[in-house]
């Protein structure tokens, strides 16, 4: 795992506040599983702390990622163009398991910029996966062309109403998933509220499933302790022991 300058060779706003960004990085792509993110090193004196990014897909000597303008840093990376260079540390993190037992079913859930990780989770799993996408509301909606060429099975639902199923993500997956009793594995990434959720749900259905956790981080890779979540085995660093923890092992605060 090496600090690397890497190519832009787009970055391109997608939606409100929404970027992609591609970049050309020949010795990282084939390293990266689906669910690990990368540290981008942001110059200027912005702060020197790096700003962590899901990896989206990774194909071809590329990464794709997608972030939202929320702060200084990321706004700061809106700016850069097609053709600089940017620093950025990667692949880090676990991921999530990609064994594949075709006897399962896969649900893959997510909610708002959460879905990112998720993408190519899907992708691996093509045929076999069930995803249930969460936004706000339809301008929010990112990703949805990618995630329908990756399963038959892609259900989007937004609070408003403004697009697919009227609600909550959770109460869609709830009665969608009613009348089967196939074993089933679940992968789950979005806001807390979404991610606590989800851990109810499978509880209460014996069910596996893993969760990615995000939290504010520091160098990424496990040394400043920046990051830790309570879990049942004691503190565990997200961005070195996850992001993506079984469900039943994180305690969510109060
Ligand atoms: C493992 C991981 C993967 C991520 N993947 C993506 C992704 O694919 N796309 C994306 O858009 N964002 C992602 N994020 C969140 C992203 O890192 C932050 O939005 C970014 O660092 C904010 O930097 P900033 O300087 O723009 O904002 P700041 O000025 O640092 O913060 C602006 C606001 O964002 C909040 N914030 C900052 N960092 C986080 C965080 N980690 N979690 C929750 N809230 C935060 C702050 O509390 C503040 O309210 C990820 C975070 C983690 C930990």
């Amino acid at each position: 795992m090496e600090l690397e300058t890497v190519k832009i060779l787009k970055n391109r706003k997608i939606a409100e506040d929404i970027y992609e960004l591609l970049l050309y990085a020949p010795n990282i792509w084939h390293r990266v599983l689906p669910g690990q993110f990368a540290e981008i090193y942001l110059e200027n004196g912005i702060n020197i702390l790096p700003r962590p990014l899901s990896i989206c897909q990774a194909a071809l000597g590329n990464l794709r990622l997608i972030y939202k303008t929320v702060g200084d840093g990321t706004r700061r990376l809106s700016e850069f163009r097609e053709g600089d260079g940017i620093r950025i540390l990667a692949p880090l993190g676990n991921g999530f398991p990609v064994d594949f037992d075709a006897s399962y079913e896969h649900i893959v859930i997510g909610g708002g910029i959460g879905v990112v990780p998720l993408l190519r989770l899907a992708q691996t799993r093509r045929g076999d996966v069930r995803v249930f996408l969460g936004f706000r509301a339809k301008e929010q909606i990112i990703l949805r062309e990618d995630f329908a060429a990756a399963t038959e099975h892609l259900r989007i639902a937004t609070d408003d109403g403004s697009y697919g199923y009227h609600g909550n993500i959770i109460s869609l997956v709830k009665e969608e998933l009613a009348d089967s009793d196939k074993p089933r594995v679940i992968y789950a990434c979005g806001p807390k509220p979404l991610l606590r959720a989800v851990q109810s749900f499978a509880a209460k259905n014996n069910t596996l499933a893993y969760l990615s956790l995000e939290e504010r981080m520091g160098c990424g890779f496990g040394a400043c302790i920046g990051c830790v979540v309570k879990t049942v085995h004691g503190y565990k660093k997200v961005c070195k022991d996850g992001t993506v923890f079984l469900a039943d092992e994180v305690i969510f605060d109060e």
